[in-house]
């Protein structure tokens, strides 16, 4: 496997920020020196003296009880030396004028004029006091201003935007090619075009062609759309800049347009090159005109409008941007000039899933009884993401199995881990409840013979896996585009093969139906909501999430579709059961077979119908 890229920013940000985290230590200290040396030298003047109370002070003066009055400049607080027998020190006390300058000018008269006598002192004031004085005093200022600056550091608005490899600093160029993408060859045909625009801008152009300014790939998480955008800038050998949409918006409002802003000025530098922008719906979906957060996201988005239209004819900057929700991009951002290309990027079909999976072994090694076509047959809807990610669960179990090689076993296991959870052998599970479950998966098992459209089971299980107490595993379909109404009822069916096998066989009913339940609902709303399938609501496309859309309805078919919903799971629950009661010695042999041995394979579960 290739080594991951790193691209050379990452480094700089990260001294940054270890010079940043240094520099606001290093302060902090500081201000916590200044405080302790500041409260201690208060502290110790205050311990140390008695203080006077300033009635007391003035009543002692026109007695002539006070020897020496010790000031600092700027402080109302006195040391007074009062008159008697003893260490002078001892006879020193504090007191807090409430006007210094009043008092000067009050006690420089009484000694003038009326002869008192007493030795006025000016003390140099202490410098490591003032200096902590003042710094204490700056406190609040100083702690707010570098709490400013490290807020702002974190927005990024000093720094630069987005990753950039193989800018001119000589960061690393992107070594992802279009071979390092399996499958997708209609998709890699279409941008291959692309490549050819980067690799020689100017023939297009002489020809008076236009420059695509910007590629919009759709596709579910983990499908390759970064993969495939890097893979265009390896192929063409120019920089990548990448960035995520909801970077550009974060804590902060208005940051969001000035970061696509040196975005795109930074682009421009590059260019030419690719700006890869994932997630673009955080920041292109539709424009709303109400909300604050709303209005940050317009702004965000406007600029992005505004950059993507201001590109000069020699300035070759593609730009790619991704996501998976394409239904919820403004229209705007569709527009020529802008991205009026878009491309999808399906899911692997079968061949796919087997050339991704083959190029993901290259550093593994594998037993002979490993078929990758099979594999890819049992995978079905995984992404790209999800089938590298397979075969690194399963060099982990290989490991921990202690394989010289990685397993046929080692990778059917890894699929479970993965679509049922990590299997608990540990659990303690009492006989009731083991029971229970073994109704429960034979239910499953037995209803899902007897429907024609389901496909064959191929183990059922009553050890606990993740959060499950036990589950039947299907063999996967070919990968289909379109499931029929059939299709979708005998799914239902088959989900209510479990409660009802409890009922049927034990007379009673558990929490372990639950996710089979939410599974039927889902898929009985789709039916009359999404695919239009039911014939009393029609071939209506029905938004139930959204408020305004379902007030479009009324209160006649939203109803409707609630007592549709019952009556399609109703139906699919009574089905089961009249399979399981018709076929009740089926259901008791094969619970009996699971209690005793807590598998049963595909072949096994066949023999119960010979
Ligand atoms: P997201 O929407 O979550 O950002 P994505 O569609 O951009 O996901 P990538 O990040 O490109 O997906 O893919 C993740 C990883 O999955 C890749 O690094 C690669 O290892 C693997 N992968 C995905 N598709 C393919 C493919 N067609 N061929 C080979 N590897 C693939």
């Amino acid at each position: 496997m290739k080594k991951k890229e790193k691209p050379n920013n990452n480094n700089s940000k990260d001294n940054d920020f270890i010079k940043n985290l240094i520099i606001s230590i290093l302060i902090v200290i500081c201000l916590i020196a200044a405080f302790a040396i500041y409260y201690f030298n208060v502290n110790k003047v205050k311990n140390e003296e008695k203080e006077l109370d300033y009635t007391e002070f003035i009543t002692s003066i026109n007695e002539d009880s006070i020897e020496k009055i010790k000031m600092t400049t700027g402080s109302s607080t006195l040391t007074v030396t009062m008159v008697g027998e003893g260490e002078e020190k001892d006879r020193e006390k504090t007191v807090i004028v409430p006007s210094i300058q009043a008092f000067m000018e009050w006690i420089q008269e009484k000694i003038d004029k009326e002869g008192v006598s007493i030795e006025l002192i000016q003390v140099p004031v202490n410098p490591i006091l003032k200096i902590s004085d003042t710094l204490f005093s700056l406190l609040p200022t100083i702690l707010l201003i570098v709490l400013m600056v490290m807020i702002i550091k974190m927005q990024g608005f000093g720094g630069d935007s987005g990753k950039v490899y193989g800018g001119e600093d000589g960061s690393k160029k992107t070594d992802v090619r279009f071979d390092d993408i399996a499958g997708l060859d209609e998709e890699k045909a279409e941008l291959v075009e692309i490549v050819d625009f980067l690799k020689s801008p100017k023939s297009y152009l002489d020809m008076g062609a236009k420059i695509p300014r910007g590629i919009l790939l759709y596709g579910k998480p983990g499908t390759g759309k970064t993969l495939i955008a890097k893979a265009i800038a390896g192929e063409a050998g120019v920089p990548f800049i990448s960035m995520s949409g909801s970077e550009f918006i974060e804590m902060f409002a208005g940051l969001g347009a000035s970061r696509v802003r040196r975005l795109f000025d930074r682009a421009k530098k590059l260019s030419p090159c690719i700006v890869f922008i994932d997630e673009i719906d955080a920041i292109g979906s539709r424009r709303a005109t109400n909300s604050g957060a709303e209005t940050e996201n317009n702004q965000t988005l406007n600029q992005l409008l505004v950059e993507m239209d201001g590109f000069e004819s020699n300035e070759t900057v593609i730009v790619l941007a991704a996501t998976n929700r394409p239904e919820m991009l403004d229209k705007a951002l569709l527009r020529p000039g802008r991205f009026d290309r878009q491309v999808t990027i399906p899911a692997p079909d079968l061949n796919g899933r087997e050339s991704i999976l083959k190029l993901h072994s290259k550093n593994k090694k594998f037993a002979q009884d490993v078929d990758f076509k099979d594999i890819a047959g049992d995978t079905a809807g995984f992404t790209g993401a999800e089938l590298a990610n397979l075969l690194n669960e399963a060099a982990i179990i290989a490991t921990r199995n202690k394989h010289e090689e990685i397993t046929n076993n080692d990778i059917e296991n890894a699929v479970k881990k993965i679509t049922v959870g990590l299997e608990k052998t540990n659990r303690v599970v009492s006989d009731k409840d083991k029971r229970l479950t073994a109704y429960h998966e034979a239910g499953h098992a037995v209803v899902s013979k007897f429907l024609p459209t389901q496909t064959n089971v191929k183990e059922i299980s009553i050890i606990p896996r993740g959060l499950a107490g036990g589950y039947t595993m299907y063999k996967t379909n070919e990968d289909k585009y379109y499931v029929s109404k059939t299709e979708l009822l005998e799914k239902m069916v088959a989900l209510m093969g479990g409660r009802a096998a409890e009922q049927v066989a034990l007379n009673e009913i558990s929490t372990g139906a639950s996710n089979d339940l939410e599974v039927a609902t889902g898929i009985a709303k789709d039916m009359l909501t999404v695919y239009g399938m039911d014939e009393k609501i029609g071939p209506l496309s029905i938004k139930v999430d959204d408020p305004y859309e379902i007030q479009l309805f009324g209160d006649k078919i939203t109803d409707a579709v609630g007592n549709e919903i019952q009556v399609l799971i109703d139906n699919a629950y009574k089905t089961a059961q009249e399979i399981l009661i018709a076929n009740r010695d089926i259901l008791d042999r094969v619970a009996e077979r699971l209690l005793e041995k807590e598998k049963i394979t595909s072949e096994e579960f066949e023999e119960f119908f010979k």
